[in-house]
């Protein structure tokens, strides 16, 4: 089956892209044409005076910002405890306030460039199925209390096997609830699921956010704005105070380049005059295919985003066993002059990426994994055992995980000519965005206190 993504979809089929033709000199110069890349451009061009160009090896929008689940949410890809144990409460509290800020920062970004295209704001919800699950996200919330940030709305049934084994010192940080009560909140009437917890979530086409972006800022700014597409880099030379991207032909001279790659790209770094900087930074970033699945039915209930974990297989060799979860959302979707639509789209079953293994979006989507989803809709979500559902869009994409499931924003230590906003994780809509300000104010000149997202020496 071909990679299919409803948000490349709902793209124009006729824009015009526009290669490197010359040399460039700019102040600034973006590798990556991601949501990551787009948005530290026009924070860039937004909060600074600077002069910007992005460079794509392929079209914008067409990684990982056009092939995720288009769920906003404002956690990270570790439970919010372990990055307590790992950079302490302080920190942690930061950068979870610093992601949540990014809400903020996405309408800042609508209403100063007039976006039309849909955004879903709404309280969004997740199962579980397990005691350790209900425990770890109780711990979860028992950090957001001590270190004064918003908890999750917590209810577990009253008939969960596991209720009475819940330690007591969670005692006030849930509710207890009727079983129906959780089959509600998760829209479900599968009965592995014992408890819920609520949080603010929202659903947006990045690849139709990035286009109306760039509309904008090449009207907006079109004397220090540019997009160059199908424009590879493949050396970056930085050199005091100015770097050199090589993309064939031509080459690029900037004073700072920012690297939005989501951290796998095969190009070599060289900081002459300087410290070596570790040119297979990106094999620091492990590779994770991300199934994901979906089909069109009447806009008869209002958009929601629900993840599911479920108890593990009972086949511990299962490649799935370790992370047994699924994500679900339902938002207005219109193509095709189609409109009153909704798409429910399901993603969980992931693969991870053998280092050798050069990824491509052209891979074979398994029969397998639609299957795995197929039967996950069937259990849980649209449970009418006569239904044949209709997949229209299948596909995959790669996410990257760094070691401490954190996304890279900032300067790199050896030599602040070159910047990150990379490692895309599971979660990168509001990470990208967030890292996309925080670049402007670094370029801009001010002095930025310590973050856990700041890159390591
Ligand atoms: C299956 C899946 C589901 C996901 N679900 C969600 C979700 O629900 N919510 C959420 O917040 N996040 C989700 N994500 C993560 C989110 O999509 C990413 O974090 C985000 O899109 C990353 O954006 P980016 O701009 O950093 O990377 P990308 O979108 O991958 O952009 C990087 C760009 O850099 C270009 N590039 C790379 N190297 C070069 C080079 N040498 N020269 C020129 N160009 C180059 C690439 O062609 C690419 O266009 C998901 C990801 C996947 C794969």
């Amino acid at each position: 089956m071909a990679n299919r993504s409803p948000w490349i979809h709902q793209l124009k089929a006729d824009r015009q892209s526009v290669s490197l033709s010359s040399d460039v000199e700019t102040d600034v110069a973006i590798v990556g044409a991601g949501i990551a890349g787009i948005s530290t451009a026009y924070f860039l061009l937004a909060n600074t005076d600077k002069k910007v160009i992005i460079l794509e090896k392929g079209k914008f929008a067409r990684g990982a910002t056009g092939h995720n689940a288009g769920q906003i949410a404002s956690y990270f890809e570790r439970p919010f405890h372990e990055l307590v144990g790992e950079f302490g409460l302080e920190r942690a509290a930061e950068a979870q306030l610093a992601i949540e800020s990014a809400w903020g920062l996405l309408d800042r970004m609508y209403t100063e460039a007039g976006l039309t295209l849909p955004l879903s704001r709404f309280i969004g919800h997740a199962g579980l199925s397990t005691l350790d699950q209900v425990i770890s996200h109780l711990r979860d919330n028992q950090c957001r209390r001590q270190a004064g940030l918003r908890v999750e709305a917590f209810k577990v049934s009253k008939d969960a096997p596991f209720i009475a084994s819940i330690p007591a010192e969670y005692a006030d940080l849930y509710e207890v609830v009727s079983k129906d009560d959780i089959d509600d909140l998760l829209q479900t009437k599968n009965a592995v699921y014992h408890a819920g917890l609520s949080f603010q979530k929202g659903c947006l086409n990045s690849a139709l956010f990035c286009e109306e972006m760039i509309d904008f800022m090449s009207k907006t700014y079109p004397e220090r704005f540019a997009l160059y597409e199908h424009s590879l880099i493949r050396k970056v030379v930085l050199r005091n105070g100015v770097a050199l991207l090589d993309a064939g032909k031509h080459t690029v001279t900037a004073d700072r380049v920012i690297l939005c790659t989501n951290g796998f790209e095969g190009f070599t770094i060289l900081n002459e005059g300087g410290l070596a900087i570790d040119t297979k930074f990106h094999h620091l970033v492990r590779g994770m295919v991300g199934y994901m699945s979906a089909y069109i039915e009447p806009m008869n209930k209002p958009p929601v985003a629900i993840s599911y974990f479920e108890p593990a297989p009972v086949n511990a060799d299962d490649p799935y066993a370790a992370d047994p979860y699924f994500y679900l959302t339902r938002r207005q979707f219109d193509a095709d002059g189609v409109q009153g639509t909704n798409l429910i789209s399901v993603g969980g079953p992931e693969f991870s990426l053998d280092e050798r293994m050069e990824y491509t979006h052209e891979l074979e989507y398994p029969d397998q994994e639609k299957a795995r989803i197929d039967a996950f809709v069937k259990s849980t979500y649209d449970t009418d055992p006569n239904r044949k559902i209709d997949y229209q869009f299948t596909w995959h994409g790669l996410m990257g995980y760094t070691p401490s499931g954190v996304r890279l924003v900032g300067a790199e230590p050896k030599n602040p000519t070159l910047l990150y906003n990379l490692g895309c994780n599971g979660v990168g809509i509001l990470p990208s965005i967030y890292g996309a300000e925080r670049i402007s104010r670094i370029v801009g000149g001010e002095k930025m206190p310590p973050s856990i997202f700041d890159p390591k020496g």
